[in-house]
C-alpha cells in the first residue's frame, strides 16, 4: 500500500472474496464503473495523505505567464492511480484527467465498492454498456490552491477543502459520480459520497430547508464579475452572507449541508470539477447549471471550461430564482462556449 490507513478508515473489509465476485459478476457496467470509482477515489485519498505526511509536495506552477495554476506531487500521483487503475477495468470508456503531467505509482487499486454492487440499477442505467460514450472525468485532487498554499499541513480547516473528483457520463449527461473527501470536518477522517442518477446519494446526511442563505463562493480565484453575482444576489434577498472557500467539490459539500447556493461568476471552472458534484449534488434533488441557466454538457470533445460559470443550488432552494436575479449583462459577458482562437 501507498500509505497506512487508520484503523478507522479500513473499509468494507467483508473478508469474503467469493461474495465480492459474485455481486461483481452479476452487476451491471455501470455499478461495476461506479464501484470501482468509489474504491479508487478512496486509494487517490490515502495517497494523498501520505504524500502530505513525507512533506515533499514538489509545488509546480501549469498556469499560463498571468495565472498561478499549481499542481503538486499529490496531484500527479493521484491521477496517474486513478486513470490507470480505472482503465485496466475498463479499456472502452473515456477517461479525462486534470493533469498532463503524471507520476507513476507501483499499485493500482484492484477493489469495488460492495455498497454499490448491492444497488439494483434501473433499467435505462442498467442497459448502458461498456464504450466510448462513457466519459469519466477525473479531478485527482480539488483544491490544490488550497493544499499548496496552506502554511499548516495538519489544519483539517484547511485540509478539508481537499477532495478526490470522479464524474461519470454517458451521451454528455451525468450518471454517477463520487466525491471522496481525505479529511473531513472536524475530526479529519476520510468520506466518501458517491451517487448514481435517480438512486439517491451516499455517505453524507443533506440539510433539510434553512432560513439563513449562506452562498459559498471561490477563495483564490475571485473577480470583478463573481462580486457583482454577490452583489446582486444580496440586493435580492436570496444571500444572506458568503463564505469563500476553496474547490468545487468541497462547496457542493457545502451546499449539501446546508449553504443555499455555489456562485462562480466566472470562466476558470472546468468540467472536471464539476461532474462528480453535479452527480452527487442532483441525485439530492440539487441543479447544477451555468449562471444562465444552461445544462453542462460532458462529452468527450466537449469545451473543458465552464465558461458559462457555475450556478449550483441545494434542493431546497429553487435554482431558477436564483437564475433569474442574475443580470442580463453578467450573463452574456459568460457565453457556453469561448471563442476559438
Ligand atoms: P475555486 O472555487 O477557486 O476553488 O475553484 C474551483 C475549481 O475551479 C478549482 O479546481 C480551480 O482550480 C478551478 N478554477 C477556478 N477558476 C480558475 C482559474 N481562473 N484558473 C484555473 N483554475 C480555476
Ligand atoms: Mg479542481
Ligand atoms: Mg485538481
Amino acid at each position: 500500500r501507498m500509505s497506512r490507513l487508520a484503523v478507522g478508515e479500513i473499509r468494507e473489509m467483508s473478508g469474503n472474496d467469493t461474495v465480492e465476485g459474485e455481486m461483481w459478476n452479476k452487476a451491471c457496467f455501470l455499478s461495476r464503473l461506479v464501484a470501482s470509482s468509489v474504491r479508487v477515489s478512496q486509494s487517490a485519498g490515502d495517497l494523498i495523505k501520505g504524500i502530505l505526511a513525507r512533506g515533499e509536495l514538489g509545488v509546480i506552477d501549469k498556469g499560463s505567464e498571468s495565472v498561478y495554476d499549481p499542481q503538486t506531487e499529490a496531484d500527479r500521483a493521484a491521477q496517474y492511480l486513478i486513470v490507470q487503475s480505472l482503465h485496466k477495468k475498463f479499456k472502452d470508456i473515456c477517461i479525462i484527467g486534470e493533469e498532463e503531467k503524471v507520476s507513476a505509482v507501483e499499485v493500482l487499486e484492484d477493489g469495488a465498492s460492495q455498497d454499490v454492487l448491492s444497488l439494483s440499477f434501473p433499467s435505462d442505467l442498467s442497459s448502458i454498456e461498456e464504450s466510448n460514450d462513457v466519459v469519466v472525468w477525473v479531478d485527482p485532487l480539488d483544491g490544490t490552491t488550497e493544499l499548496a498554499r496552506a502554511k499548516d499541513k495538519t489544519s483539517v480547516e484547511t485540509l478539508q477543502q481537499v477532495t478526490v473528483l470522479i464524474g461519470i457520463a454517458y451521451k454528455g449527461s451525468i450518471v454517477g459520480g463520487v466525491i471522496h473527501q481525505p479529511w473531513s470536518f472536524p475530526e479529519g477522517k476520510s468520506r466518501t459520497v458517491w451517487a448514481v442518477k435517480g438512486l439517491g446519494v451516499h455517505g453524507i446526511d443533506v440539510a433539510s430547508q434553512k432560513k439563513e442563505k449562506v452562498i459559498v463562493t471561490t477563495r483564490s480565484h475571485g473577480t470583478a464579475t463573481v462580486e457583482e453575482a454577490l452583489q446582486e444576489l444580496k440586493r435580492r434577498g436570496l444571500s444572506t452572507s458568503v463564505e469563500r472557500v476553496g474547490g468545487a467539490g468541497f462547496k457542493v459539500l457545502k451546499v449539501l449541508e446546508g449553504s443555499a447556493a455555489y456562485v462562480f461568476a466566472s470562466p476558470g471552472c472546468k468540467k472536471w470539477d464539476t461532474a462528480a458534484p453535479q452527480a452527487v449534488l442532483e441525485a439530492a434533488g440539487g441543479t447544477l447549471t451555468d449562471i444562465s441557466g444552461r445544462p453542462l454538457v460532458y462529452s468527450s470533445d466537449i469545451q473543458k471550461n465552464n465558461s458559462g460559470g457555475v450556478l449550483a443550488t441545494s434542493p431546497w432552494v429553487n435554482h431558477s430564482e436564483y437564475l433569474s436575479a442574475l443580470p442580463d449583462a453578467l450573463k452574456q459577458s459568460l457565453p457556453e462556449f469561448l471563442p476559438r482562437k
